[in-house]
């Protein structure tokens, strides 16, 4: 499933950073573009399958939605496009047009897939509780 290697390769970046991290990491926010085309759930599941014996176990996985922004080098546009939310769009990766005139455009953001932030723990915090 593509997105086990999506959540793989994922966590494999992140388990050198956070064996820095002091702390017990609660949540791992995930930038995911529109155009990117993998499903939240199966994201989620793979993680949590894949960070356990880790240090990131226990983590939630919290998936932030990077809407789709464009612009288009014939006419000048920038910003969204339409037809983004159409339900064919969750098949398929759609071929973007300008909507004002209908060049092909440069996708400006919407295929970003990073982790955007951890959310974690300090060890006084959870003594506070
Ligand atoms: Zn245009």
């Amino acid at each position: 499933m593509h997105e086990y290697s999506v959540a793989s390769e994922l966590i494999n970046a992140l388990l050198p950073q956070v064996g820095t991290i002091e702390g017990q990491i609660v949540g791992v926010i995930l930038k995911k573009g529109e155009l990117r085309i993998l499903s939240d759930q199966a994201l989620t599941n793979a993680f949590e399958l894949l960070v356990e014996g880790t240090p990131l176990e226990g983590a939630r996985l919290v998936i932030e939605l990077v809407p789709v922004s464009v612009s288009c080098s014939s006419c000048g546009y920038k910003g969204a496009v339409d037809h983004v939310s159409d339900e064919a769009f969750h098949f398929a990766v759609p071929i973007l047009s300008c909507p004002k005139c209908q060049s092909k455009v440069d996708v400006q953001t919407g295929r970003e897939l990073f982790v955007n932030r951890l959310t974690v723990q300090t060890p006084s915090e959870t003594d506070s509780e």
